[in-house]
C-alpha cells in the first residue's frame, strides 16, 4: 500500500488538492480526471484508502457496491443516456498509475473493444 500521507487520491479526498467536486457523499467522490479521454471522463474514488481493487478486502463489500452505484448516480447526473464504460485499472499490467482505487466513468463518444 502506497503512505497514506502522500496519496494523490486522499489529498483530493480531504481537500487538501483542490478539484471540481461534482459529486459526493461521506464515502465517495466524482472529480474530473485531468487529462480526459472522452468528452465526458470522471474519477470516482472511496475517500477511504484502498490501494487498488485488489486490495479490497470483505469488510470493504459494501463500500465496493455503494462506489458502483455512486458511479450510475454521476452517469445520470451527466446524461449519458446513450451508455458509457466504467474502468478500475488495476495492477501494473493494467497501467494503473494512481495507487488508490478509482473507476473511471468514461462516455460521449462511441468506445472501441477490446481495449488497448
Ligand atoms: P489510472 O491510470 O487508471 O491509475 O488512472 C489515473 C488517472 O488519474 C489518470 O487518468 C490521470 O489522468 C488521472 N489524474 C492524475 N492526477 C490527477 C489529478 N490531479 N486530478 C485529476 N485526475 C488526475
Ligand atoms: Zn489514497
Amino acid at each position: 500500500m502506497s503512505n497514506v500521507s502522500i496519496c494523490l487520491f486522499c489529498q483530493i479526498a480531504n481537500s487538501t488538492i483542490p478539484v471540481k467536486r461534482l459529486a459526493e457523499n461521506d464515502d465517495a467522490l466524482a472529480f474530473p480526471d485531468i487529462n480526459p479521454q472522452a468528452p465526458v471522463h470522471i474519477l470516482v474514488i472511496p475517500k477511504k484508502h484502498i490501494a487498488s481493487h485488489a486490495d479490497a478486502m470483505p469488510e470493504d463489500t459494501a463500500l465496493l457496491g455503494n462506489l458502483l452505484a455512486f458511479a450510475g448516480q454521476v452517469a445520470r447526473e451527466q446524461k449519458l443516456e446513450n451508455g458509457y464504460r466504467l474502468v478500475i485499472n488495476t495492477g501494473p499490467d493494467s497501467g494503473q498509475t494512481v495507487e488508490h482505487l478509482h473507476i473511471h466513468l468514461l462516455g460521449g463518444r462511441h468506445m472501441t473493444w477490446p481495449p488497448g
